[in-house]
């Protein structure tokens, strides 16, 4: 420690000294509390009351997002079966609707987790038709349709999380 930098004692650990401080409420912190963000050393209450700006989900939405997700999905399957090799094409466009749906369904409110469920739920919604072709290859046959959903329910899982969390949050 030298003498021109003040020394002060870590706010919530007072044997500690410390020459960092929270650049938002100015709180000495020591390092084990500084929480590295982009814009600097913050305790972590300031952190955490910031995550609750972003996080503004109602218990609701997630119900909300849950159906849209798996509806969506759900039906988008259906129309895999006719798009067949076309799904490279129009997987990720059909990705990017269903996010913008459950998007418009839960008034543009948002929370990490909420998008976590909406993506999980999509993928669930391709389960039904990809049983399906599962049990008509065991019977049946190989045929591709498998290949085109499954393809399809990777589109959805890396797609619609980051097309939810992208846009909005700085
Ligand atoms: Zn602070
Ligand atoms: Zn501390």
């Amino acid at each position: 420690m030298t003498d021109d930098a003040p020394t002060y004692y870590c706010a919530n650990h007072p044997d500690v000294a410390t020459n960092l401080r929270c650049n938002r409420c100015e709180k000495p912190i020591c390092p084990k509390c500084a929480v590295l963000t982009p814009t600097g050393y913050r305790c972590k209450e300031c952190v955490r009351g910031q995550q609750k700006q972003f996080e503004t989900a109602q218990w609701y939405d997630y119900v909300i997002a849950i159906l849209v997700a798996a509806g969506l999905a759900f039906f988008g399957s259906f129309l895999v079966r006719f798009l067949g090799f076309f799904t490279i094409f129009l997987a990720p466009i059909l990705a990017i609707g269903i996010a913008e749906a459950v998007r418009f369904a839960v008034g543009r409110r948002r929370s990490k987790r909420l998008f976590q469920l909406a993506t999980a739920a999509a993928v669930l919604g391709c389960v039904p038709l990809l049983l399906q072709s599962l049990l008509g290859i065991f019977f049946g046959g190989f045929n591709l349709g498998i290949l085109w959903l499954g393809l399809y329910a990777v589109t959805l899982s890396t797609t619609i999380y980051y097309r939810l969390l992208g846009i909005s949050i700085r």
